[in-house]
């Protein structure tokens, strides 16, 4: 089955949305989404969104604090770019019906690691669920948007793939994408397309990312022949729920911000000894100090201390975080809350430009599958939500302005062929893998790495992408699959860049190197599919 439209976007968070919102006045958009149209971690955002909006608070401290949060590589003219239009895209999130929440008359601003000044309007603490109810609202409205659900895209098809030929400048053209209900493969073509496919926690075996977070639009700009850049930088979230039935709930940074403390099991504070802000220090810090304690006293998990803060308040600073722990067993206005790090957000991936244009023509990408140099090493809390919801805009702007000239030559896409492929009768394979490589991507390319560990990751890799590829294409192809090979070439790719950069950095510990190199790596590490 064929289908056509003017922007392809792959994706159904914020940043799949904004810009399905504002190119849908120029164009039809079709919008395919690999689960409901919510399942985004956009939805699971807690904490909020960053911009300056008061008197006290100046873009100067806002790019300052991205700059340090980044150690040394955020490229400044992004970073202020980014600040600087901020507050115009809190106004277009507004006008598409998200409610902050407010003290009195003014948005009520909290504040989190990193953040030199109250800067992070929330929805209380279900600011990306605010977000995506008034997106997907909005997005349902409009006569331009075609939503596929349960839709999953399997790869891009660009003019190089389909003429089998190497071009100078290659673009896209579309994607194969699969009707998960039906089973079929479908065709869509588009004049432009945009990965908005999110991270890739669901590299690891510990992560607060939902299940869609499986690295799919790295995957696929890579197989497309686009650049991927500063995979090693995996941002771990310090405080996970740490609890046998809890899956991947996150205890937000907020909850720090608002004065709560990290302590071990016997009721040592310890961060002091790691940072001068202590419990407020940039997350690469608290995680590395956390992990380390739990090393240390051979512990499961630390403690998140609020307990000297009036339940009034925090029960409704916090109602859903208060309301998950109490399903646990765990009251938080007088019980300390057991945490671990875990897998949170992913700083590399596809790079683009200014405008969101990666060096395939016609294809964008935006949010957390982009790399775009905003968050250098290491990512400020709640610029991500920023990030995504400005690279929108850019994006949409300039493929509107590229909607003007005449369109190429259109090329037929020819429809999916299944070859001989059979039904698998060993699914086994596909759960094997897939553990496997969380495992080993946790043991041996998590918080802390060596040499030693990432090459042992990067030998285990090799055997397990040489095993999918021989599935892949002798049976019929499932999203299970499609997945599992996308996690391998994610694993691939930060351990690649991780063994590129021989020194520590941000998010980016290696024990060998354990210092910064400035006269060597101030700078990104790249990678690019050789033909
Ligand atoms: C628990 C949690 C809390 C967070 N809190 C904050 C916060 O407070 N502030 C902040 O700034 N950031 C926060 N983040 C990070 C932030 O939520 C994400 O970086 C941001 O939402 C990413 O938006 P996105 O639109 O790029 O991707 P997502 O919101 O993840 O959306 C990706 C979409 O792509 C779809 N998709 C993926 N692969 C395919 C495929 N192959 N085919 C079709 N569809 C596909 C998914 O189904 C999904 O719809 C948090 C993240 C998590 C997990």
């Amino acid at each position: 089955m064929k289908l056509q439209s003017d922007f392809l976007v792959i994706g159904s968070g914020i940043a799949g949305l904004s810009f399905a919102l504002q190119a849908a006045a120029h164009g039809s958009v079709a919008v395919v989404t690999k689960r409901d149209i919510t399942e985004s971690a956009t939805n699971y955002a807690q904490g909020g969104i960053a911009t300056v909006s008061s008197a006290e608070d100046t873009f100067d401290a806002h790019v300052q604090d991205t700059l340090v949060a980044g150690a040394g590589i955020c490229h400044e003219d992004v970073v202020r770019m980014v600040v600087e239009e901020g507050p115009k895209v809190i106004e277009n999130l507004i006008d598409w019906g998200v409610q902050f929440t407010k003290s009195g008359e003014v948005f009520d601003l909290t504040r989190e690691g990193g953040h030199s000044a109250r800067r992070i309007l929330h929805a209380e603490d279900i600011t990306g669920r605010e977000i995506e109810r008034a997106l997907v609202a909005a997005a349902r409205a409009h006569k331009n948007i075609t939503i596929y659900e349960n839709h999953i895209a399997i790869d891009l098809v660009t003019e190089a793939k389909l003429t089998k030929t190497s071009l100078e400048e290659d673009r896209c053209l579309g994607a194969h994408v699969l009707d998960m209900a039906s089973g079929v493969v479908k065709t869509f073509r588009s004049r432009f397309t945009l990965l908005a496919s999110g991270g890739a926690g669901k590299v690891y075996l510990y992560t607060c990312n939902p299940d869609v977070a499986t690295g799919d639009g790295v995957a696929m700009a890579y197989r497309a022949g686009a650049t991927i850049a500063n995979m090693e930088f995996m941002q771990f979230h310090p405080t996970t729920l740490y609890h046998a039935n809890a899956r991947s709930f996150l205890i937000s940074e907020a909850v720090r911000g608002e004065g709560a403390i990290l302590r071990r099991r016997d009721g040592t504070a310890f961060m002091e000894r790691y940072h001068p802000l202590k419990d407020l220090a940039p997350r690469d810090i608290v995680a590395r100090a956390i992990d380390n304690e739990m090393k240390t006293y051979g512990d499961d998990c630390v403690y998140l201390d609020i307990t000297h803060q009036d339940p009034a308040y925090i029960t409704s600073r916090f109602p859903n975080i208060y309301q998950t722990c109490l399903e646990f067993g765990i009251d938080m206005t007088k019980d300390m809350i057991p945490v671990v790090p875990a897998a949170h957000y992913l700083c590399g991936g596809v790079s683009v430009d200014f405008n969101a244009e990666t060096d395939v023509k016609h294809l964008y990408a935006i949010g957390e599958v982009a790399f775009t140099g905003l968050h250098g090493g290491n990512r400020l809390a709640s610029n991500s939500l920023l990030e995504a919801a400005v690279y929108a805009g850019r994006a949409y702007r300039h493929a509107v302005e590229a909607l003007k000239e005449a369109p190429a030559a259109p090329l037929d896409i020819p429809a999916w062929d299944a070859g001989t492929a059979t039904n698998s009768d060993e699914m086994v394979v596909v759960s094997q893998n897939w553990d496997e490589i969380r495992r080993f991507m946790w043991n041996y390319v998590g918080i802390v790495r060596t040499d030693k560990r990432l090459d042992r990751a990067m030998r285990r890799i090799d055997l397990i992408q040489e095993e999918i590829e021989e599935y892949y294409w002798n049976f019929i192809i499932t999203s299970d699959l499609i997945e599992l090979r996308n996690i391998a070439t994610v694993a691939k790719l930060i351990v690649s860049c991780a063994k590129q950069r021989k020194e520590s950095r941000g998010l980016h510990y290696n024990i060998d190197y354990p210092t910064v190199d400035d006269a060597n790596w101030k700078r990104d590490t790249f990678i690019k599919k050789r033909f």
